[in-house]
């Protein structure tokens, strides 16, 4: 399923969003709640490793309910098997400092979106990290060495699996243009309050290929 018509439905079964038009476009702001369902169901959309059954289960599922098994069947653990995809080892620490590159960064820049803060955690040198001032930022001078989170896939599925989790703030606003397809901004506002509390008490496992860890900055 695309992203964009993902978007699409959910405006159309959503309510309470601010809706406004202005010169043939049409901008929508879902409510938190609405936009953290969106999060979700993008969040779904863009794992390739992780089993769909899984996610649904754990979506519904209260703390301390058993984790449901790999169903071995969905699209995504067909990717496991064709890919030779492991587990890596748990990622907290990359994680802890994920969540300490976005706090600094939201909190010396106005506007920041996801791609700003992978970009910063995995040290990327370009010319639009230059013109936004990223390169000389707090966060970007901070000294770490990731361990787990060494692509720039798996830095953006934790990022997402944060903002899904409520622990990193990220907003979103639809817009629509007629007879164009609708597109959807986000960006990320924030960390929630004592956040680096709550990290501990789950596990970050995440999969890739073998040759993938190979990739470092
Ligand atoms: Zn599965």
């Amino acid at each position: 399923m695309h992203y964009d018509n993902v978007q699409a439905l959910f405006c159309l079964i959503l309510k309470n969003q601010i809706r406004t038009i202005d010169e043939g476009v049409e901008t929508l702001i879902p409510d938190p709640d609405s936009q953290q369902k969106i999060f979700a169901v993008q969040y779904y959309c863009s794992t390739k490793y992780f089993c769909r059954q899984q996610q649904i289960s754990e979506y519904y599922s209260w703390d301390g309910d058993a984790s449901a098994k790999a169903c071995s069947k969905c699209d995504n653990c067909v990717n496991c098997i064709k890919n030779n995809v492991q587990d890596l080892p748990d990622a907290t620490d990359d994680i802890y400092e994920l969540l300490e590159v976005t706090k600094s960064l939201t909190a010396q820049h106005p506007y920041v979106t996801p791609k700003d803060v992978v970009d910063v955690f995995t040290h990327s040198k370009t010319g639009d990290m230059e013109s936004k001032g990223y390169l000389t930022s707090e966060a970007y001078k901070r000294e770490y060495t990731r361990k787990v989170l060494v692509s720039k896939e798996l830095a953006f599925q934790a990022l997402h699996d944060l903002v899904v989790s409520g622990y990193v703030k990220q907003a979103c606003t639809l817009k629509k243009q007629k007879e164009r397809q609708m597109t959807c901004s986000t960006h990320i506002h924030g960390v929630r309050e004592n956040a680096e509390n709550f990290i501990g008490n789950k596990s970050w496992v995440y999969k890739a290929p073998r040759k993938q860890r190979r990739e470092r900055r």
